[in-house]
């Protein structure tokens, strides 16, 4: 498989989250510019007339100005990139389809089709991933709409309260526009969709600012988690430090600038005194090298289609209700061997087995499928999946502690901290 070629602003534009996201700011400031202008009429409201507009229309100018900023992209890993020095192949993740190395905070994204630089999630209001070079405009995004959101509300609600105290009666030949049951709903419209919007981003952008100032993307914030249990699991495990936490103000100023450019290229990142480049990746490989191991074959006993309607039909309402979010389910049918690889009450998550020539083409299907799809014929199998990971089998460990080792004492290139390392490939 082929990675994806960069998409057309068109294209990109052209799917369900861009089209409601604008359309909703398109209803709000349609209702605040139609408040605005009935309010002039009334002598009382007459203070505000200066600067109301200015206000208005330079907020909804940010507002557009990062959010199409954002929708720029995050950057991605170039196709067939490698580490500069060949004997650090070994610490990073090959992605069969990007053909390339993942460079250290960088994970391939199934919708953008590429690896993506320091991916945090795909967000389908831009339709494409926030990451690198996109973080910062994102944020200014979630900043600037609950403004505007709340600005328009203040607006809209002053209008409707002045329409119903009967400021307006004996004042229709001195309007503007009309007021009928259309243009009401609109000022409703436009009150319910601001203060849902202004809800909802409020904490997505919590969510962000959190993550700016503790340089951790939500993917790492994962990965650390899974860091920790091991640990817990493991006692004979080095203690994890997270590599890129450099304190509040040096996490805050890599992200966020007035240029909306970001610090660095997005593949080289600076760390703490103790780790080097590749910490994070080797504690990532050997988490994966464990899930494969905690993997267990199963032969699906159901056909699965992927879709909701199947599973509310054939699975019943519980399995609905429960269906994971973040992550795809996947069609599968009878007699197909799934390795499973986490497990839900309700839901399972595998790798289905494919022919070989579609792995080297670099093909995989992986998702959730339904418990009940792999329960009856597999149930030993499954309770073994559901017992809490121990640990990694004795090579595997051996294996990903002399990675560790080899990395404290390796290499003099492995030991540059990231900014020399940067100005040295620069040179080349
Ligand atoms: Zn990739
Ligand atoms: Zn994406």
């Amino acid at each position: 498989m082929a990675p994806s070629k960069p998409r057309s602003v068109i294209r990109q534009l052209c799917h369900w989250g861009p089209i409601v996201a604008l359309s909703l700011i398109g209803v709000v400031v349609v209702s605040a510019t139609y408040s605005s202008i009935q309010l002039y009429s009334l002598p009382s409201v007459k203070y505000i007339k200066k600067f109301n507009f200015f206000t208005m229309y330079l907020n909804l100018w940010l507002i557009l100005y990062s959010y199409f900023k954002a929708f720029g992209g995050p950057g991605f890993v170039p196709i067939k990139w490698k580490p500069s020095n060949e004997a650090d192949k070994e610490y990073l993740q090959y992605c069969d389809i990007c053909q390339a190395y993942k460079a250290p905070r960088s994970h391939h994204c199934s919708s953008c089709g590429r690896c993506v630089l320091k991916m945090d999630h795909h967000c389908p209001w831009i339709n494409c991933c926030v990451g690198h070079r996109n973080q910062n405009p994102f944020i200014a995004f979630l900043f600037f709409l609950p403004v505007g959101c709340i600005y328009a509300t203040i607006l809209n609600s002053n209008f409707l309260y002045r329409l119903f105290s009967y400021e307006f009666r004996g004042r229709a030949q001195s309007l503007l526009l009309p007021i009928n049951s259309y243009t009401i709903m609109l000022t409703i419209s436009g009150i319910a969709f601001s203060l849902g919007a202004a809800l909802g981003v409020c904490i997505l952008l919590y969510v962000q600012l959190s993550s700016v100032l503790s340089n951790r993307t939500q993917i790492e914030d994962w990965i650390c988690e899974k860091a920790a249990t091991r640990r817990r699991n493991n006692q004979n495990l080095k203690p994890f430090v997270y590599p890129y936490d450099l304190g509040r103000s040096k996490n805050w100023k890599q992200v966020i600038r007035c240029s909306f450019t970001p610090v660095g290229d997005g593949i080289y990142w600076p760390v703490v005194k103790g780790c080097n480049q590749y910490s994070f990746t080797i504690e990532q490989m050997a988490q994966k090298v464990e899930k494969k191991k905690r993997g267990v074959d199963c032969k699906v006993t159901r056909d699965f289609n992927g879709s909701c309607l199947k599973t509310l039909v054939s699975y019943g309402p519980l399995v609905f209700i429960c269906t994971p979010c973040l992550e795809p389910s996947i069609p599968i049918s009878k007699n197909d061997i799934i390795t499973i690889t986490r497990f839900r009450k309700r839901w399972v998550y595998g790798n289905k087995h494919i022919p070989q020539e579609e792995i080297n083409e670099g093909k995989r299907v992986r998702g959730w499928i339904p418990r009940l799809c792999v329960l009856k014929e597999n149930s030993t199998q499954l309770n073994k999946v559901s017992l809490p990971s121990s640990s990694l089998g004795k090579k595997d460990e051996d294996k990903a502690t002399e990675k560790e080792a080899k990395t404290k004492t390796g290499s003099k290139d492995m030991e540059q901290p990231a900014a020399p390392r940067r100005r040295k490939d620069k040179n080349k």
